[in-house]
């Protein structure tokens, strides 16, 4: 696959696990120069040593940042800038979901959950977008759900909170076009990842193997493809709408569900 990036300098936050680390992969495979960042330093280590071993020469840059904290985003911005003199591409894909009904999701959850779906993004698309601009043509993806558009009573405040999310990337993708950057999302369904790993651990039965666990998982929310999607399939479409591949869209969302979207 030839996504044109090659030398380009993208940023991806949550890149130490899951569906951000398949992205930087990805990304550096196609010859582009990556930083990416998670809060656990042992995780960001490992997730550094397992990509410089199947990547010995690429330039890469791995840092401790917790999207919610503006200052370290700030640092995060200015280290970034610092090792490679530009940004043409910011992925906004750390976080997880948060399982919970509107009758036990109490005001605390309620503000955690919406802190995390709006800063997660605001905070390093703030921080990034000076050299967003300076790089132009640029552009953001944000990694969004399927819950955006189709709720889950479930997962109430991950629903309402990806919603909002779907719409301030249009209202981005509007301001930000005459600066030459490029704003767009993928909403995904059910994808193996940390996250469904941990769910694993606590929910499967004694001895259940994860492929038993996460086929029935497949089966029981009738995922018309049959199966969880595997973290490089959402990071193709990530890289795409990153990429000049895509440079006539904005504003617009990719469908990474299986089939599980019923809306038409
Ligand atoms: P993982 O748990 O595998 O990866 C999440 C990554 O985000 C980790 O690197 C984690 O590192 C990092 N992270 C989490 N919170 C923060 C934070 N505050 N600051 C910086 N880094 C953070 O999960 P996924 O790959 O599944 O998740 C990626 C994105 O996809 C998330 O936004 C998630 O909500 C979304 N998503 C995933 C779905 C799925 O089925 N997998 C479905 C719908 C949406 P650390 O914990 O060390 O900070």
């Amino acid at each position: 696959m030839n996504y044109d990036i090659d030398d380009k300098v993208a940023v991806v936050t949550g890149g130490s696990s899951g569906i951000g680390l398949a992205t930087v992969e990805l990304l550096l495979g196609e010859g582009a120069r990556v930083a990416f960042c998670g809060r656990d330093r042992e995780r960001l280590a490992s997730a550094e040593s397992e990509l410089r071993a199947a990547y010995p020469a690429a330039d890469l840059l791995a840092l401790p940042c917790d999207v919610l904290d503006p200052a370290a985003v700030a640092n995060f911005a200015a280290e970034v800038t610092g090792r490679f003199g530009r940004v043409d591409m910011l992925v906004n894909n750390a976080g997880q979901g948060r399982v919970s009904t509107f009758a036990d999701t109490a005001d605390d959850a309620w503000r955690q959950e919406l802190e995390l779906k709006f800063f997660g993004v605001i905070h390093p698309t703030r921080a990034f977008l000076p050299h967003l601009e300076r790089a132009a043509p640029a552009s953001v993806v944000c990694v969004n759900s399927l819950l955006a558009l189709q709720p889950e009573p479930h997962m109430v405040a991950t629903s309402a909170a990806r919603a909002g999310l779907l719409n301030l990337v249009r209202s981005m993708a509007v301001e930000f076009a005459p600066k030459g950057i490029r704003v767009n999302s993928i909403l995904l369904g059910m994808v193996e990842s940390g996250q469904w790993r941990r769910r694993y651990r606590d929910q499967a039965a004694e001895g259940q193997s994860w492929e038993d666990w996460s086929a029935n998982l497949a089966r029981d929310k009738h995922i018309p493809l049959g199966r969880l999607g595997r973290p490089r399939e959402p990071a193709h479409a990530i890289v795409f709408l990153a990429s000049p591949l895509a440079s006539y869209t904005t504003g617009s969302h990719i469908d990474i569900s299986g089939g599980l979207a019923r809306h038409v």
